[in-house]
């Protein structure tokens, strides 16, 4: 499971001195410590990215903040110089965000809750941060105890471009575009260490505005190159996007990444770009020796899987508890046991975000079957779902809880089946086509479509426009989607709805029809 990765390279810093204006010369300093210190300093970044999670997954076997912590506190002990970065996307998606607390959407604060416990010392913004209103989030930073960077996001106060801030004890600290750390060690090698971000511009929203990260990535790091010794990078950016921008700092020993969702280790020249998987299921160790009088910097980079063989952290365990806590008072008003496990999967069950919106997922099947099966006022002939109702942004792998499904449809709803004309379904389809890359787009069961043909089947046989099918969809699909349920609103379908009050009707809420039918697996 582990893998290693070992770089050496020489930093070509003598060029881009020059610019800096300064009298920088490393050479003086050295001869003055001469007696003391080797000139050599060991320090080790603990990198984790995209951790909407707080417990472990997969049924207890992988991932929670609370074993990351007792990792984080093995690394301090190996070397106190260790610093604790998250790549981004934290806030979001979760389930617990979604609910409630004491009347306030919980919206992420159980994960900086998690997060400070921890001990994160710096995160860059990722494009999920951006999901919360803009008060949610900025709750959210007067919260954290930890530094945010923002190299390429800002945001409006009235007309007025401004940095987003920290609000604490009526003072305002605006999120810097950079961040420097400075460390010494035992025999007095001192340095001082720089990090830019990076932020994807995904998430749009009214109240941001994001600079070119190119652009501000680079002005970050020559800026940091003139006032520190070594300088790394603390992106939120898709893979294509890091190595360009590696490629274009090339004096960069390290990207520590996010965004993408599985791990993943590439260089450019020598500059080495890392991910770690989502929801701490790993985590990465970049231990670093750093050369003050050459810049010649070793980077060793381990990644460490976060499993059930690593204790818990007992401070932070406690705030998992307190909000499994929550979690669960509000699960179990919908299903008696939502830490049941319902399923074991073989093969990972697909609710990223890319894949939801783009194409056809196991997980989109398997959830569109569970509502088919559902159906109670005759037997189903397909069943359809919008990609943008699952908000797991991951993949869910062995032992499947009951509190996976709500984790992966956190909104809820009800199942909802309609009489509908073939030339109708075909409409809604096409639609669905329209929508790649969106959340209208559809998920289904029992349904193909031949992209050369342009045709479809429903079980396997082709649609014909003068039938009516008989189709279990979500209610939101049907009657609040902004593109598909103007479609069925016009085509006069007949519809059958679970009665409100009936709980133990698996239409009477999305999650329950999918757990009921997983458990007869
Ligand atoms: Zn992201």
């Amino acid at each position: 499971m582990k893998s290693k990765l070992h770089i050496a390279f020489y930093l070509v810093s003598i060029f881009i001195l020059g610019a800096c204006g300064g009298t920088q010369d490393t050479m003086v300093e050295d001869y003055e410590f001469e007696n003391f210190e080797d000139g050599v300093i060991q320090f080790t970044f603990f990198h984790i990215n995209d951790v909407y999670e707080i417990a472990p997954l997969e049924g207890g076997k992988v991932g929670g903040m609370a074993r990351v912590a007792t990792l984080y506190n093995q690394l301090l002990e190996e070397n106190p110089n260790t610093l604790f970065v998250h790549a981004g996307d934290f806030l979001n998606p979760s389930l617990l965000g979604t609910l409630k607390h004491e009347g306030k959407s919980i919206k992420g604060k159980q994960m900086v809750e998690a997060m400070n416990a921890c001990g994160v010392d710096l995160v860059t913004l990722g494009n999920h941060e951006f999901d919360l209103k803009k008060h949610e989030l900025q709750e959210r930073l007067n919260e954290s105890n930890f530094s945010w960077l923002a190299t390429n996001v800002l945001t409006y106060n009235g007309e007025k471009l401004v940095p987003f801030h920290i609000e604490s004890m009526g003072n305002r600290e605006f999120l810097p575009e950079t961040f420097t750390w400075s460390i010494f060690d035992e025999d007095g090698t001192e340095i001082n260490i720089g990090i830019f971000g990076a932020t994807i511009n995904s998430t749009k929203k009214d109240w941001i505005y994001y600079e070119d990260y190119y652009q501000e990535a680079v002005k970050s790091y020559l800026e940091l190159n003139c006032e520190t010794d070594v300088v790394f990078g603390l992106t939120h950016l898709a893979m294509n996007q890091d190595l360009k921008l590696a490629s274009m700092l090339p004096n960069v020993p390290l990207f520590m990444g996010g965004h993408d969702h599985e791990n993943i280790i590439d260089t450019v020249g020598n500059v080495i770009v890392a991910k770690a998987d989502a929801n701490a299921k790993t985590a990465y160790v970049h231990r670093i020796t750093f050369h003050k009088n050459t810049g010649y910097t070793e980077v060793s980079s381990e990644l460490v899987p976060i499993t059930d063989e690593i204790e818990d952290e007992p401070n932070v365990q406690a705030i998992v508890d307190k909000w499994a806590k929550i979690q669960d008072e509000n699960l179990t008003q919908i299903i008696a046991n939502p830490n049941e496990v319902i399923y074991k999967t073989t093969v990972p069950l697909d609710g990223r975000e890319a894949s939801i919106r783009n194409f056809q997922t196991n997980l989109g099947e398997i959830i569109c079957k569970g509502w088919a099966h559902a159906a109670s006022a005759k037997k189903a002939n397909a069943a359809i779902m919008n990609g943008g109702s699952i908000r797991l942004d991951d993949q869910l792998d062995g032992n499947i809880l009951a509190v996976d499904l709500f984790r992966a449809m956190p909104f809820g709803g009800k199942v909802w089946e309609i009489d509908i004309k073939g030339s109708d379904l075909r409409k809604i389809l096409n639609q669905g086509l329209e929508n790649k890359g969106i959340g209208g787009y559809l998920q289904w069961y029992n349904i193909e479509y031949n992209s050369g043909k342009k045709a479809w089947s429903i079980g396997g046989k082709p649609l014909a426009s003068n039938r009516t099918y008989h189709i279990c969809l979500n209610d939101y699909l049907a009657a609040y989607s902004e593109t598909i349920s103007p479609i069925i609103k016009q085509a006069n379908v007949k519809y059958y709805k679970p009665k409100d009050e009936d709980k133990k009707d698996p239409r009477s809420d999305v999650r329950k029809a999918v757990i009921e039918y997983m458990k007869t697996l």
